[in-house]
């Protein structure tokens, strides 16, 4: 059985003091905690080998550019895809713009359909929002039910005149406010058997940090992740494209590091799709970070933090059900006989007469950091009138102990409050 207290020791700012209470770290959707093994790779990096790729014939030169392509294959590899597949990014929501802006721009008119679901991230829906009013398309939203579902078997069965003109499906696997997982190879194939040459874009944000990612075995064409959810460095983050899709796109930025020619009047771009989609200097550290977070993870195993996620959970849910003030939004149990593994990495809930910012800072005074807010997806709260949630989310070092002590404070909210 897996022992977070076996790895806690690797991330330093867990033994920080919040409002001299140890910290307990419950806010990882919003970005984990970094190991000393990724720390160290980032500063290793520019005390050792800092200087730009290619474009130098000395030794450091070529070590950055050695670990350039060593982290981009080892990332590639952590995902399930080939290393050309990878297009570095900053983070989720830049390679969610660059789709709107490459793919997007050239393969959306008048008139198509864009489906998305009711419980996207504001990252997966603002920049199709600006695409479709620039185009003239329409978005079509797939409905969520009170078990936090994405009812997306109903909607296809319902929307049949819709489909001729459905282009794009973008969806998120892994909901950052409900928890809910979409079955994605089986949401896929039942849509790909219905809509003929759909574009499949999957926001994998909240999936890359709990689930194992086999993007070449699956059916989407592009899965965007962010480093810093999964143990990595801020600031990095990864577009996933098959490559059958990759050569047909223009690179969204242009400039040096990416042609093959250029004269004053015209250029062409490099054939190799990773100096193609690599303008200017890459962010050699970021990656060499990354894929030490990915070494991190493999070394111990998806399979098994999954299971590590799941039994948090099962747990959270558990003891928060004891709290009658508390009304726990999101799948209510973390598998179910019928569709299998129906929530991972977080529980949201919310507090009957008290406000979410105001449990964050009873939380916060004894050291346990959660997030209060609309997370990022203000429709989903707006369908059920949730003016704001609390949401506790879980990494590898979380623990029981820390679970109980969030709700052993969640217990007191009632006496500090009057509630
Ligand atoms: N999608 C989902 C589901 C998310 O949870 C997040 C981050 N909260 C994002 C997209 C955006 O990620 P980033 O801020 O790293 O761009």
């Amino acid at each position: 059985m897996f022992d977070p207290n076996k790895y806690r020791a690797d991330f330093p700012i867990l033994s920080r003091y919040v409002n001299d209470k140890p910290l307990i770290y419950l806010d990882n959707a919003a970005t984990s905690q970094k190991p000393k093994q990724v720390i160290e790779a980032l500063t290793e990096y520019y005390e050792q080998h800092n200087a730009n790729v290619h474009r130098g014939v000395h030794t450091l030169g070529d070590e950055s550019t050695k670990l350039f392509h060593s982290s981009r294959q080892k990332i590639a590899e952590f995902f399930g895809a080939k290393a050309e597949e990878l297009v570095a990014v900053r983070n989720t929501t830049e390679a969610v713009n660059q789709v709107c802006y490459t793919w997007g721009e050239s393969r959306i008119s008048a008139g198509d359909v864009i489906v998305l679901t009711e419980l996207e991230h504001h990252s997966n829906l603002v920049p199709w929002q600006l695409l479709a009013q620039r185009k003239g398309a329409r978005l079509e939203f797939i409905p969520v039910d009170e078990q936090g579902r994405v009812q997306w078997q109903r909607w296809l069965e319902q929307s049949a005149v819709l489909l001729p003109k459905v282009k794009l499906l973008a969806f998120s696997h892994v909901s950052n406010t409900l928890g809910t997982v979409i079955p994605l190879q089986e949401m896929i194939a039942a849509f790909r058997a219905k809509i003929k040459n759909l574009t499949v874009f999957v926001d994998g944000a909240q999936a890359a940090p709990h689930l194992k990612i086999n993007f070449d075995a699956w059916s989407a064409d592009f899965y965007a992740v962010s480093a810093h959810k999964m143990l990595g460095p801020m600031g990095i983050g990864g577009l996933l494209v098959k490559k059958s899709v990759l050569e047909t796109l223009q690179p969204f930025l242009v400039g040096g590091g990416m042609i093959d020619e250029v004269t004053l009047i015209k250029t062409t771009f490099a054939a190799d799709l990773e100096e193609r989609f690599t303008p200017g200097t890459p962010d050699v550290a970021g990656l060499a970070g990354w894929a030490a977070a990915c070494r991190y993870l493999d070394a111990i195993g998806m399979e098994q933090l999954a299971e590590h996620d799941q039994s948090l959970v099962a747990y959270t849910l558990e003891q928060l059900q004891q709290l009658p003030q508390l009304k726990i939004i999101g799948p209510a149990s973390p598998v179910s006989e019928s569709s299998g593994l129906e929530r991972v990495g977080s529980v949201a809930f919310l507090y009957a007469g008290v406000h979410a910012h105001d449990l964050g800072q009873v939380l916060d005074s004894e050291g346990i950091a959660v997030r209060s807010g609309h997370h990022c997806t203000m429709p989903l709260h707006e369908k059920y009138h949730w003016t704001a949630s609390t949401r506790i989310s879980f990494q590898l070092y979380n623990t029981r102990l820390e679970i109980d002590a969030a709700v052993a404070a969640l217990h007191t909210v009632e006496k500090v409050f009057g509630v």
